[in-house]
């Protein structure tokens, strides 16, 4: 199947980073969020992010403005339903998700394909609360989307060759590099990544060093090019401890285990960028 209409749910960090790689790539593109607030936000970012590759001469005012134009936005899902895909990238919480799934597969025509950015929730979970399971996939984009290359494609048990096939040609249109994998917590990037940062949380809270040496160390002794707590706070720690939480769950391992330091910053509401504090101040 041929994918025209896509619909994107949630304008936050992900989603006003997926709905900017659609537009900018000249596919038109519907954004919904649940409020005018939070659409005006994900716009300015989208408008502020193309402005500084104006800036860059990396692309004109005209191919700004295009891209701009090429994006329709909504409150309601109902604005969705005649999109052949529509990925969601809300809130990472289970309940939110299962919610929001029911609600698009009520709304969406039975042939049209749902998509979670979800970090770690199991696809084959999501699929089974829909009417239409074996047209349910994983389309995990990497933050921040408009420039990081991969985007994982995860199977639940139920997806089909052809879901699949056709997420996968959307994903080359945008440039991304697609990887295909099975459904499990965590998927392939997360299950490395969010117990490599729990674990710098780990050590920042034993004292073993301050948040800037350890990210230092990593940079320079693993040649990351960003370190684990400043990557952290980019990802937002609210998202990083929901991972190791289903790793946690998922696996019943206690290597998974969430650092106390990372639950605590949660409840500080210290979430990283997205706050202005994390392990690091924002100044907003
Ligand atoms: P975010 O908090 O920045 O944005 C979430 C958005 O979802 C908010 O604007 C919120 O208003 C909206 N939302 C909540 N309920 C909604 C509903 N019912 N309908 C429509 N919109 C709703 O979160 P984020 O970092 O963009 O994460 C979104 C998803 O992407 C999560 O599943 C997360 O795990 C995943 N993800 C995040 C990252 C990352 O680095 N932040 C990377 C890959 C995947």
């Amino acid at each position: 199947m041929t994918i025209g209409k896509i619909g994107v749910v949630g304008a936050g960090t992900m989603g006003n980073g997926i709905t900017q790689a659609f537009a900018v790539a000249g596919q038109d593109v519907i954004m919904m969020d649940v409020g005018q607030s939070q659409i005006q936000r994900g716009l300015d970012t989208i408008s502020a992010s193309l402005e500084r590759l104006v800036k860059k001469d990396k692309m004109s005012a005209e191919e700004k403005a295009a891209a701009m134009a090429r994006i329709a936005t909504a409150t309601s899902s109902s604005a969705l339903a005649d999109c052949d895909l529509v990925i969601e990238a809300a809130t990472e919480n289970l309940e939110l998700k299962l919610k929001i799934f029911a609600d698009l597969d009520r709304v969406m025509k039975s042939e049209a394909i749902l998509a979670s950015n979800t970090s770690s929730i199991s696809i084959t979970k999501l699929a089974a609360a829909t009417s239409r399971p074996d047209r349910v996939i994983g389309m995990h984009f990497f933050n921040p989307v408009p420039m990081m290359a991969l985007v994982e494609l995860i199977r639940g048990l139920q997806t089909s060759d052809r879901t699949y096939a056709a997420v996968e040609a959307v994903a080359k249109v945008i440039g991304k590099t697609p990887v295909q994998i099975k459904n499990s917590p965590g998927f392939v990037v997360n299950r490395m990544l969010c117990p490599m940062i729990n674990e710098a949380i780990f050590a920042l809270g034993e004292g073993l060093a301050t948040a800037a040496e350890i990210d230092e160390a990593m940079k320079l002794g693993c040649n990351h090019p960003i370190g684990p707590l400043a990557l952290g706070d980019l990802i937002g720690l609210d998202v990083e401890l929901a991972v190791m939480q289903v790793l946690f769950e998922g696996f019943k391992d206690p290597k998974y285990r969430p650092a106390p330091l990372l639950v605590e910053m949660v409840e500080a509401g210290y979430l990283g960028r997205k706050t202005g504090k994390g392990f690091y101040d924002y100044g907003q």
